[in-house]
Formats: structure tokens, sequence, C-alpha cells
């Protein structure tokens, strides 16, 4: 077959646990006979693809019949830790039909916080597709327990997307993108502009039948994807050919449009949100400061009227208002210590250098 020329290089696949379970919470089979061919008819032509895919606690409610009682979190880690066998057997046995391999990676929140452990993660994925392996990846349910978890896997797939730097991000579940709820019939909206800031009249309220994601949060990381310089893609996987069709530039599903791209160290800084080791807390001043249109502005200690925790050189830290507002994250330049001794001083270096600054639009 001839196919048109991709628009995209490098993608990470997000599959939804609703694409790939019934509602008996058993694997659909022939979904994922589709899209695995697809994927490896995608890498057969070059592009390099990164599978992140749900599924482990949904396919482990399918094989297990729980007892006795169990509280959320052991049912889930029961749940998970035997899904996911299967859950990797199904996709891995369908890359082998294709003569390709596949890889396991289970990870949580917590991976992503320091920087060097981070950096350790990525080499492995380029080493991965390097070698034309598909990496397969999920949520270490099993252990990833109150603050070492995703909210969910869009927020595990954005992390992702944004560490391996890909070119374009695709979303699937089981629906067709989103819908704009004001216009008559509910017709899908086909693009979002990086600009757009207010989601909520295009989402129905609930989330996904199976999974922990819903619309909104899918919106969220889309967004803040796109302004990194990712073009993200959210559209119905159970619909055949439906990586074929984005890869391609066809039209379907919701598509949020990329800005320019941002550096690698921007980008993890942006995404880590919930991993920040502190805070420090600025005055109107300094927020002036920073959010000025006219130049890059470093943070100086001068308009910090508090330091929150102890975080060393080189963590990610929040900065906040005096009335408890975000304003965005940074990696600090200098330990939690050295700025509370400098803090409302002037003649004192950066606590975060611009380069280092990501504002929260
Ligand atoms: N990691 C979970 C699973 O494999 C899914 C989380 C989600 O639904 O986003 O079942």
């Amino acid at each position: 077959m001839t196919h048109q020329n991709p628009v995209y290089k490098r993608v990470v696949v997000k599959v939804g646990t609703n694409v790939i379970t019934g509602r008996d919470g058993k694997l659909d089979h022939a979904i994922l006979d589709s899209l695995t061919s697809e994927i490896a008819s995608l890498m057969a032509d070059g592009i390099e693809v990164i599978l992140v895919t749900s599924g482990a606690v949904g396919a482990g409610r399918g094989i297990v019949s729980l007892s006795g009682s169990l509280t959320p979190v052991e049912t889930r880690q029961v749940l998970s830790a035997t899904g996911q066998i299967r859950l990797i057997n199904a996709y891995n046995d369908r890359f082998e039909k294709h003569g390709m391999i596949g890889a396991q990676l289970l990870v949580t929140k917590g991976d992503f916080r320091d920087r060097q452990h981070y950096l350790n993660m990525r080499t492995c994925f380029e080493a991965l597709l390097q070698q034309k392996i598909v990496p397969i990846v999920n949520e270490n349910d099993a252990v990833a327990v109150t603050e070492l978890m995703f909210t969910d896997n869009d927020e595990l797939s954005g992390l992702i997307a944004s560490m391996l730097q890909v070119d374009g991000h695709i979303i699937l579940s089981n629906v067709d993108g989103l819908f704009d709820m004001q216009s008559e019939g509910h017709t899908v909206i086909e693009e979002i502009d990086p600009g757009s800031k207010n989601f909520s009249h295009y989402i129905r309220p609930g989330k996904s039948e199976f999974g922990r994601g819903g619309m909104l949060t899918k919106c969220t990381i889309a967004h803040k994807l796109s302004r990194l310089g990712i073009t993200v893609h959210i559209a119905n996987g159970t619909k055949p050919g439906i990586l074929r069709t984005i890869v391609e530039g066809g039209r379907t599903g919701t598509k949020f449009i990329a800005q320019k791209a941002k550096q690698s160290r921007k980008r993890w800084i942006a995404l880590s949100e919930g991993l920040e080791k502190g805070a420090v807390i600025i005055n109107q001043g300094a927020i002036d400061a920073l959010t000025s249109t006219e130049h890059a502005t470093s943070l100086l200690p001068v308009g910090i009227t508090a330091v929150d925790g102890n975080f060393s050189r080189g963590d990610v830290i929040r900065i906040c208002s005096e009335k408890g507002e975000v304003i965005g994250y940074g990696m600090a330049s200098s330990s939690a210590e050295k700025a509370r001794t400098n803090q409302g001083q002037k003649g004192h270096k950066p606590v975060i250098h611009y380069d280092h600054l990501y504002l929260v639009p």
C-alpha cells in the first residue's frame, strides 16, 4: 500500500481502558489486533511510536474474582498486578506476529521528580527506539500509591511525550474528540488554539467508565503540551485506521495546535506539578516583573516574602503569590536555606534563572 508523507516522526499513542476492554472487563481482541497492526505499519515506515496503555486494572477485573474485604488501594494493587501481565502479553504477542519486539516500562510519578533520574529514564527510551523496539508504558499501579500516583494515564502519557520531545501526541479514548456543547447537534471541535483557556463548555461532566481519566484532564494535558510545542490529538481509538489517518494529517477528532517548541529543561519544569520540593511566595512587584512581556526576568531574592520546604539547588519549586495563587514553577538555583537568608534583600543572585522558569498561563 502506498502511504502519504507522515506529518509526525515520533509519536506517543495513549490508549485508554475503554478502548481496549469491553463492558465485561475482558480485553477486546479485535481492537488490540487493529491498533498493534497499525503501530507495526507506522514503525515499518520509520515513525517512532511509544505506546502508553491503560487497562491493567480493567484486565485484572476480567480475571480475578476478589474474595474477602480489600481496601480500594489493595483492590487496585491486586487487579493491576495480575492484569498487567495479561495486558503486556496481549500487546507483545501481537507485535511478535508483526516481527517486532515490545518492551515493558512501568513507572511512578516519583520517577519524574529528580532530573538525573529523569534523564536516565529518557536514555532507556531512546535506546529502545534506536533498536526499533516498541516501549509499552503503564503506571506501576501496584506500588504507586498517594503522592507517587499520576492523576491518570493521560498525565503519565503527557510526561512521556514531553520527555521524549515527540512531535505528535495521540490520546485515544472511546469518544470522537471534544464536543462543542453549545452548538446544535454537539459537533466535534476540530482544532483548539494554544491561547484557549476555558474548556468547560466543551466538556460533558463525568469521567471515563473504567479508567481514572476524564475529558477535563485530557484537555488540561493536551493544552499544556501544545504550549510546550507538541501537537495533541484526542480521537476515537475504536475507529479503524485512526492512527494512520492522524499521522498522515487527516482530519479526525480534536487537534490542539502546537506553539514553538520549548527546550527540554523547561518542558520538564512545566510538567512538574505535584513533584515540587518546596515553594517561594513572592510580592506583587516580583509578579509584575516575571509576567512582563518586555523582557525575560529571573526571580531575585528581593521579591520573595517567604520560603517553604527544604529544597536544594536543582530541585523544582512552586512560585506563589501572597494570596496563594500559583504563578509558576522553576528550578531552584539556590537551596531553601540560602533563599531564606537572602529573602527581601537586594544584591543577591537569582533564586530561579529565567531559563529555568515556567509561568502558568
Ligand atoms: N494505570 C491504570 C491501568 O492500567 C489506568 C489509569 C487510567 O485509567 O488513566 O489500569
